[in-house]
């Protein structure tokens, strides 16, 4: 398969969109974010409609959406990266309770805001299911349930289903039960953040596109003009590394997509995902698919290589080893779409600090967020809203959630770096084929999670 001319197969379903003037000239404002992607969008809607009075800015380097907020799997879930080690360790069981309530509360916020200002993005909270595909899997699924519940949340925010109930949601070709949790919602997430430009700017936002930017004291240079802000949020991601000083804050690790032609009922009736059930299963690789309002299958994995100096270019959004795995796979879980016809692929970068756990930085001048490892959809939303508050020094609850002020430490040099996040990667497929071949390998759990791939 050939990569796509558009980042990706939501973002050419939107067609011809009018483009965003650049910086021309020198601009002063109050908040200046850098990067339009759903971080820097929600932080500026919603200071915008906090305090209509506050001028805001935002700066893209390419189009709206152009990085994982335009190309992603669409799953806006209340889990966050590293939530599970951090309910289950009872030092920071509070704080990662207090996160998972408020993301499940970001859910129904997100909710209202799509319905507010009429976003058509095909937004259904239907849950997520994942599979237990092989014997070895119905363990790990379970210990995921029971460290959960440990931390006082119950069945009614992830259970454990039986083959024969699982199989109503989710017809695998193997299926041994599966977890299901209501707390997540399937999104287009182009039309997703595509909306939410608009809604920012008919709150007052200014949005500059095709303006690469770069922080500096008092607000960020452009080739057009300095936006002088007495606030900067560097809303950027994974690419995050080419700002200065921030090449060993994050890695960037990319996740690939493809999605499949529209399927009919017929097949639907032998799949299930009747709520439209954002789905996955109990490997160590990461893969993802959600049933899309028009009835594809979007489907995405981790797997594709690392690059060496963190490394982002837009060659590496494809990788045909990965595309033809997530193809195999897809068929192999549901041998119904054997000979259906596959759109993409396409891919894109997410970041990923060296403990795994997402964090906000605020000094009082300039603002960092990010490091979502793959679950930034709804993380972003509560983003948004915490930033609002730090930079009006409300004192809120989301202020004093403990990925504010959370500093990772940095990722180790090259090629330390390469070798150990591409021996990882190998690690994690390695597990995978021992398990598919009925083997049980010992690596420890708490050892599996702090790697880059899974
Ligand atoms: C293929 C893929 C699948 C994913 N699937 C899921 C999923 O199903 N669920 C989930 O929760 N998460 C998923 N993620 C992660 C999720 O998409 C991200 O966490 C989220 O979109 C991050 O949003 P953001 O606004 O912080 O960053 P981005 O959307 O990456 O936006 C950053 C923006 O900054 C701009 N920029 C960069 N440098 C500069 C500069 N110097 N000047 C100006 N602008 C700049 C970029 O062009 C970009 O538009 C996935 C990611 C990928 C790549």
């Amino acid at each position: 398969m050939r990569p796509m001319q558009e980042p990706s197969f939501w973002l050419s379903r939107l067609g011809p969109r009018l483009a965003r003037p650049a910086v021309s000239a020198d601009v002063d404002v109050d908040v200046c974010v850098l990067g339009a992607g759903y971080t820097g969008l929600w932080t500026a809607y919603y200071l915008a409609k906090a305090d209509p009075s506050v001028r805001v800015a935002v700066v893209e380097r390419e189009r709206v959406g152009f990085g994982a907020s335009g190309r992603n799997g669409g799953w806006a879930s209340a889990k966050i990266a590293g939530i599970d080690r951090l309910l289950a360790d009872p030092a920071t069981r509070p704080g990662a309770a207090a996160t998972y309530r408020e993301m499940i509360a970001t859910l129904g916020e997100m909710e209202r805001v799509i319905v507010a200002e009429g976003i058509d993005c095909g937004w259904t909270i239907g849950g997520s299911v994942v599979a237990a595909t092989r014997p070895s899997q119905v363990e790990r699924l379970e210990e995921s349930v029971a460290a959960e519940h440990a931390a006082g949340f119950d069945d009614t925010d992830l259970r454990w289903m039986e083959p024969d109930e699982a199989r109503r949601v989710i017809s695998t070709s193997r299926l041994h039960g599966a977890t299901f949790t209501p707390h997540c919602a399937a999104v287009d997430p182009a039309r997703l953040v595509a909306g939410l430009a608009e809604a920012a700017q008919r709150a007052g936002v200014t949005i500059y596109e095709q303006t690469p930017g770069t922080p500096v004291p008092g607000g960020i240079r452009t080739a057009g003009g300095r936006v002088m802000a007495p606030v900067v949020v560097e809303a950027v991601e994974a690419y995050r590394t080419s700002l200065p000083g921030r090449r060993r804050d994050i890695i960037p690790v990319y996740s690939l997509m493809v999605v499949t032609e529209p399927l009919p009922a017929t097949v639907w009736d032998e799949i299930g995902l009747a709520r439209r059930e954002t789905f996955s299963d109990g490997r160590h690789l990461i893969i993802y698919g959600q049933r899309t309002d028009d009835d594809r299958i979007a489907f995405g994995g981790r797997g594709a290589p690392y690059h060496y100096r963190s490394a982002v270019e837009p060659g590496f959004d494809f990788d045909e080893g990965t595309s033809a795995f997530l193809r195999q796979t897809l068929v192999d879980l549901f041998p119904v779409l054997g000979g259906v016809r596959f759109e993409g692929p396409w891919g894109g970068p997410l970041a990923i600090a060296r403990d795994w756990q997402p964090s906000i930085l605020f000094d009082g001048a300039t603002a960092v967020v990010g490091g979502y490892v793959g679950q930034g959809v709804a993380l972003a939303n509560l983003a948004g809203r915490t930033v609002r508050d730090l930079v009006l020094h409300r004192d809120t609850d989301l202020v004093r959630l403990p990925w504010v002020g959370h500093r990772s430490r940095r990722w180790e040099p090259e090629p330390l770096r390469w070798v150990g996040v591409n021996l990882a990667r190998r690690l994690t497929e390695s597990l995978d084929r021992a398990e598919d071949a009925g083997r049980r390998p010992r690596i420890r759990q708490a050892i599996f999670d702090r790697l880059p791939v899974g």
